[in-house]
């Protein structure tokens, strides 16, 4: 077997034994400061460890490494992604990005380069436990909020308790900070969650941005009648809701922006009574917002000539909004560069819709993403799968990329 033969099976035998640590027995799940946190940080600070870096947790829960051999005060590459998932989850997406991470700094153990390295695995990306996504990664940028110290799991634990009981110090979290001057950039390895690499037969991307996005939740008053009602006294909300809801695809789909609509409440939820009240979700995205809020225009106009034609009233909350993160030009060429190495003259450049640790960390420094190819798109399911070759490729093109930049920062040093 290869180096990178034997590098790649030990991800994928990691990633089985990191699916164990669950908090249910029919599926994945790994949420934030719960006991699986705890074993998964213990595990993959060993494996730190064995890797020539030194591991610590930081006051938000992140499990991080840095080589042995580099000084304190250099500023550092930092590679990783999260260990987190969602209900029901796969077991590679963000896990892979750590795992990979810990097999580039092995290789590099005792090369000597102009910045530190480090890795990182984030402790919360999904935001399955708490509701607000990126607490780990966000806490490391510098961006963390205290306010959520606040949030609630569905069991009515706050994420104040949780912390307490993980070990960490509630008011310390946000002291995971790190100075933007003790690093360099940010890269991130991560599954493509689409089937764009699969359709192109290629194992890996670079990626060019991570799209924009804006969460909505959109509703229609009407009025509730009983279902004798004649169709011409009718101000159906639910009827303008379906309305709406296909038009949404309709001019989604016309400007390239994928939507949404994953939730709909109806009040009052009776057979027989024509529905009043409708409310549903949508989550718009592009690879700019301005293409984005361009698409969400097309919407509004759609949704207010529903809303006078059946009588109905239009109400916009926004609930989340995040510009896009766009990957540094140097970051992306290095990306590009260790694809390359491993025979992929020239690497498909694609644009995130998912949403990564990468954008978090956007705040606190320039970011770089490698796209590994995985079967049919298909995450955040027990199918999730990746190739071993694939695997293979993506541990040296990203330890190409790092030399690469090593090489540019030596040059830039003169
Ligand atoms: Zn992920």
């Amino acid at each position: 077997m290869t180096d990178s033969g034997s590098a790649a099976a030990r991800v994928l035998a990691r990633a089985d034994e990191l699916a164990e640590h669950s908090a249910r027995t029919d599926g994945i799940e790994r949420s934030y400061l719960t006991p699986q946190h705890t074993r998964v940080n213990a595990i993959s600070a060993a494996w730190m460890r064995e890797a020539g870096l030194r591991s610590w947790p930081d006051a938000a829960g992140n499990q991080c490494g840095r080589r042995t051999i580099d000084d304190d005060d250099k500023p550092a590459l930092l590679l990783g992604s999260h260990l987190d998932t969602v209900p029901g989850a796969g077991r590679y997406d963000g896990i892979l990005g750590v795992l990979v991470a810990i097999e580039v700094a092995d290789r590099l153990r005792d090369v000597d380069l102009p910045f530190a390295l480090e890795v990182v695995a984030f402790g919360d990306e999904e935001g399955t436990r708490f509701g607000a996504t990126l607490l780990g990664s966000r806490a490391l940028a510098g961006s963390w909020n205290d306010a959520w110290l606040d949030l609630q799991d569905t069991d009515g634990v706050t994420l104040r308790e949780a912390a307490t009981t993980f070990g960490l110090i509630p008011e310390n979290i946000h002291t995971a900070a790190r100075p933007r001057h003790s690093l360099v950039g940010y890269l991130e390895c991560h599954i493509e969650q689409g089937p764009r690499l699969e359709a192109l037969d290629r194992a890996l991307g670079v990626v060019t941005t991570i799209a924009a996005a804006e969460r909505r939740m959109l509703s229609f008053r009407g009025e509730a009648r009983h279902c004798a009602t004649p169709w011409e006294l009718r101000h159906d909300a639910l009827l303008g809701a379906s309305e709406a809801i296909v038009a949404i695809e309709r001019i989604a789909r016309d400007q390239g922006s994928p939507a949404t609509v994953g939730r709909i409440r109806v009040e009052p939820d009776a057979v027989n009574v024509i529905p009043g009240f409708a409310e549903w979700s949508l989550d718009l995205r592009d690879g700019t917002a301005a293409g984005r809020d361009a698409t969400w225009g097309l919407i509004r106009h759609e949704l207010h000539r529903i809303a006078v034609e059946r009588g109905l009233d239009l109400e916009v909350t926004s609930t989340h909004v995040a510009p896009e993160a766009p990957c540094a030009p140097h970051l992306r060429d290095a990306v590009a560069a260790g694809i390359g190495s491993t025979g992929d003259a020239d690497p498909v450049e694609l644009v995130s819709i998912a949403g990564h640790d990468a954008m978090a960390m956007a705040e606190l420094t320039e970011i770089g993403m490698l796209f590994v190819r995985c079967k049919g798109g298909i995450s955040h399911h027990a199918d999730e799968s990746v190739r071993e070759e694939d695997v293979a490729v993506a541990i040296d093109a990203l330890e190409a990329a790092v030399r690469h930049l090593a090489a540019q920062h030596a040059a830039e040093q003169g």
